[in-house]
C-alpha cells in the first residue's frame, strides 16, 4: 500500500464474522497498518486472534494484482483490465443470447458489504436478465432466517442489541461454539455464567461448552441431529409442567392448541432415549429457562441440517411458549456467522428475495424496485435457484453455462466439493472475483483482482441488525479494482437497461430507496447518520433513528402475532456408505474464518493450526487402532477426506469431528452431500455416516 491520503488513525469493523468488533487501523513506521480494538457494544475493545492478524493479508505476496486468463496449457497470463471486462462481458452475452439468460449464474458472498450485496443482486437481474444468483449464506443463515420469517414475520439474527445478553440469568445456546468463533462475544455472557445458567447445547464438548465448568451452568451432549427432539421435550415439559406464560400465548400468538397437540409424544424419558440427554436434565434446563431473564440462541449447529428450518422453528415455539421474544425479560435469536450474513440476505443476493428482504413474488415489491431500478416490473425475472441447486446445474443442460462468483470460495465450503469441482470445470466461462487465488479461483477462466475491506468504503450490518460502516484506510494495491466499478463497467457493455454508479455512498442511498417499505428497511439510514451514531439498527423508515428492538409491540406478520409451528423430526437420512458407522460433524476453529482462503495465508495462524484435525473419541480410536497424530481417512457415500487424528474425549464415542477450512484433500466437504433442507435450501452439515480408517500419507 502506499502512503498517499492515507488518514492518521481509521476507524473501521474486523473483515470477518457478524460480530464487526470494532477496530482502528493506524499506519506504523513501515507504512503497515497496525490493529487496535476500539470501544463498540459487539466487542467493548476486545478482538479475536483472528481480528488482531487481519491486517497482514493486505501485504500478503500471496496477492493477486492484475486480471489473470487461463491459457490453454492451464497456465495463466496477466491481461489488462479491457481484456479482461471485455472478454467477461462477451461469455455473458454470448451464453444470453445463445442459451437465454439463466444460463449466466451469479454467486455472491456473505462477506461482501451491503452496497455490493445490493449491487451484485441488481447487476443479475437487470445488467444480466437472469434469475440465477444465490450466494454462500446458503450454507450458513437460511434455515434461521426461514424459520423466523415464517414464525415471526420477520428475520433478524438478534431482534435485540447483543447488549442485553448482559443482563440474563440463563442463556440456552444451542449448536453454537461462540468462544472459538467470535471470543468476544463471550463477555456477554458473564452474567449467565455467574448466576450458573449457561446451557450449551452440543454433541461435542467445544470450548464454548467448557465454560459451563465450576457450577456456571450445564452442558447437555445430545446424539447429533437429535436436537429437534430434545427442543421437543424441553416444550413439552414447559406444557405438561404448568411453566407456559398463558397472557402472552393469549395475547401474542396464534396456532398454541395445535403446538400443544404436537407435543405429547415427547415425553422425557422418551427424550431421554432418543437423545442420551438425561430426563432430569431436560426438566431442569426448562424449569430453569422459565425463570428470570432467558434468552434462547441458535447456531448452525441446530440449523444446517435437511430438518432445519424445522428444528429453529422448534426453538422458537420454546421462547414463544415461555413468553419471551419481544419482551423485556429475554428473547430468541439466532447468531449469524459471516461478516455481512445478514445485510448479505437483505439486498437482492438471494435467488428468491429482491431489496429490502421482500419476495421476489411479490407483485408490489416488484413494482417499487423496478420503479428505483427505472425498469419495466415485467422485466425482472422470478425466483431463481438457491446455492445447492444452482452448482448442482453447473454445465449440466438447462443449467448455467457461464458463472460469476464474487467473494467465494465454493470449492471448500460447498457441501460435496468434488461435484461442485467437476461442475466449475463444465462451464463454458467462469469468472471469480477475489483478492488471492482461492481454490474456486485456481478453476477460473479469468480471475479479477478485487480490493480488501481496508481498502474500501461500505457498509456493513451485524449480527443484531445494526449497520456500522467499513471505511478505507488506503488505497487497493496498483492494479486491483473494486467490484462496484466491475459491475458499472460489465454493465455498460452489456448495454444494460439501468445504470450503475461504481461509488459506495451513491450506492447505499439508492439501496435505502430500494428497502424503502420492506421489513429490513434502510430508508432512513444515510452515511452522515452512521457517522454520527457509530451504527443504526434497521428497520429504520426515514425520519427514525432506528430500532434496536423488534417485536416489542407485535411481530412481523400482518396480524402482529407471533405463529408457533407444530414441527416433527425428518425421516432419518438414507446411508449409503458401507460399514458407515461414526457420524461427521463439521465445524469451525478459533484460527480460521469459513473456508480459510485468508486465514490460510496468515501467518500466526496458520502456524498455530497449520493442518486439519480429526477428533476422535478415545474408545473409538482404540477400536480402530488409531493414535494421535497419526493420519485417517474420513470415507463417506459422496467421498473421501484425509486428516491428522486428534484423539480426545470432548467428542462422542459415536461421533467425529472435523473443521472444514482446508483445502486439498483435508476439505471437509468431500465427505458431505448435497442434501438440503426443503424449506430453506440450507445444506446439511451435521450427520454425514462415514468409516474411519489409518492411512500411512496425507
Ligand atoms: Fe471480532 Fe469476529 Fe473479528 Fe474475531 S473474527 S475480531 S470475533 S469480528
Amino acid at each position: 500500500m502506499t502512503t498517499a491520503a492515507r488518514p492518521v488513525a481509521t476507524a473501521t469493523h474486523c473483515p470477518y464474522c457478524a460480530l464487526q468488533c470494532a477496530m482502528t487501523l493506524t499506519p506504523d513506521a513501515q507504512d503497515r497498518l497496525e490493529v487496535t480494538g476500539r470501544d463498540f457494544p459487539t466487542n467493548r475493545g476486545g478482538l479475536c486472534r483472528k481480528g488482531w492478524t487481519a491486517a497482514e493479508l493486505l501485504n500478503s505476496a500471496e496477492r493477486l494484482h492484475t486480471p489473470l486468463r487461463r491459457r490453454s496449457d492451464g497456465s495463466f497470463t496477466e491481461i489488462t483490465w479491457d481484456e479482461a471486462l471485455d472478454r467477461t462481458a462477451a461469455a455473458i452475452a454470448g451464453t444470453r443470447r445463445d442459451h437465454g439468460a439463466d444460463a449466466v449464474g451469479v454467486f455472491g458472498s456473505g462477506g461482501l458489504t451491503n452496497e455490493k450485496a445490493y449491487q451484485l443482486g441488481k447487476f443479475a437481474r437487470v445488467g444480466i436478465g437472469t434469475s440465477r444468483i444465490d450466494y454462500n449464506g446458503r450454507f450458513c443463515m437460511s434455515s434461521a432466517a426461514a424459520a423466523g420469517r415464517r414464525s415471526l414475520g420477520i428475520d433478524r439474527g438478534l431482534p435485540f442489541p447483543v447488549s442485553d445478553l448482559d443482563e440474563a440469568d440463563t442463556v440456552l445456546l444451542l449448536g453454537s461454539n461462540v468462544a472459538d468463533t467470535m471470543p468476544p462475544f463471550v463477555q456477554h455472557l458473564s452474567g449467565a455464567r455467574a448466576r450458573g445458567g449457561l446451557i450449551v447445547v452440543d454433541p461435542r464438548r467445544s470450548a464454548t461448552a467448557n465454560l459451563t465448568r465450576d457450577g456456571q451452568g450445564l452442558h447437555l451432549q445430545p446424539a447429533p441431529g437429535t436436537d429437534m427432539v430434545l427442543l421437543l421435550g424441553l416444550a413439552h415439559v414447559v406444557v405438561h409442567e404448568g411453566l407456559v406464560d398463558e397472557e402472552f400465548v393469549g395475547t401474542r400468538t396464534e396456532g398454541y392448541r395445535a403446538l400443544v397437540r404436537s407435543l405429547a409424544a415427547w415425553w422425557p424419558h422418551r427424550v431421554q432415549a432418543l437423545t442420551g440427554v438425561p430426563a432430569a436434565l431436560l426438566r431442569t434446563t426448562a424449569h430453569r429457562l422459565a425463570q428470570g431473564r432467558a434468552y434462547i440462541l441458535t447456531g448452525r449447529g441446530v440449523e444446517q441440517h435437511t430438518d432445519g428450518t424445522d428444528t429453529a422453528a422448534a426453538a422458537i415455539n420454546l421462547a414463544l411458549l415461555l413468553g419471551l421474544p419481544g419482551s423485556r425479560h429475554g428473547g430468541y435469536g439466532t447468531l449469524t456467522g459471516q461478516g455481512n450474513g445478514q445485510g448479505g440476505r437483505e439486498h437482492g443476493q438471494k435467488s428468491d428475495q429482491l431489496p429490502g428482504y421482500r419476495a421476489i413474488t411479490d407483485p408490489a415489491a416488484r413494482a417499487h424496485v423496478a420503479g428505483v431500478w427505472g425498469v419495466a416490473e415485467t422485466s425482472l425475472p422470478g425466483p431463481g435457484l438457491p446455492a445447492v441447486e444452482l452448482l448442482a446445474s453447473l454445465g449440466r443442460p438447462g443449467g448455467v453455462r457461464c458463472l460469476l462468483v464474487h467473494g467465494s470460495n465454493p470449492a471448500v465450503s460447498a457441501p460435496d466439493v468434488t461435484a461442485v469441482v467437476e461442475g466449475l470445470r463444465r462451464l463454458d466461462f467462469l469468472v471469480v472475483a477475489d483478492f488471492v487465488m482461492s481454490e474456486t479461483a485456481a478453476e477460473a477462466d479469468l480471475v479479477l483482482p478485487v480490493p480488501q475491506w481496508a481498502e474500501e468504503e461500505g457498509t456493513m450490518t451485524t449480527l443484531e441488525g445494526r449497520v456500522v460502516r467499513r471505511r478505507r484506510a488506503g488505497p487497493p494495491p496498483e492494479g486491483v479494482r473494486d467490484e462496484l466499478w466491475i459491475l458499472a463497467e460489465l454493465a455498460a457493455r452489456l448495454d444494460s437497461p439501468a445504470s450503475f454508479d461504481d461509488d459506495a455512498e451513491t450506492v447505499f442511498d439508492e439501496l435505502a430507496r430500494a428497502s424503502a417499505g420492506g421489513p429490513a428497511e434502510y430508508a432512513g439510514i444515510d452515511y452522515r447518520l452512521l457517522e454520527e451514531t457509530g451504527g443504526v439498527h434497521w428497520p429504520c423508515p426515514p425520519g427514525s433513528s432506528g430500532t434496536p428492538r423488534l417485536f416489542l409491540e407485535s411481530f412481523g406478520h400482518p396480524d402482529g402475532r407471533a405463529r408457533f409451528v407444530p414441527v416433527r423430526p425428518a425421516a432419518p437420512l438414507p446411508d449409503t456408505a458401507p460399514d458407515a458407522d461414526l457420524t461427521l460433524v463439521t465445524g469451525r476453529l478459533l484460527e480460521h474464518y469459513q473456508s480459510g482462503a485468508q486465514t490460510r495465508r496468515v501467518t500466526e495462524l496458520a502456524r498455530t493450526r497449520p493442518e486439519s484435525r480429526l477428533e476422535i473419541h478415545p474408545a473409538t480410536a482404540d477400536r480402530l487402532g488409531l493414535a494421535d497424530g497419526q493420519w485417517a481417512e474420513v470415507e463417506a457415500a459422496a467421498g473421501t477426506a484425509r486428516a491428522r487424528v486428534q484423539v480426545s474425549a470432548d467428542v462422542r464415542p459415536d461421533t467425529v469431528f472435523l473443521p472444514f477450512h482446508f483445502g486439498g484433500s483435508e476439505r471437509a466437504n468431500l465427505a458431505t452431500r448435497q442434501l438440503t433442507d426443503p424449506v430453506s435450501g440450507m445444506p446439511e452439515f451435521k450427520t454425514t455416516r462415514v468409516r474411519i480408517r489409518p492411512v500411512l500419507e496425507p
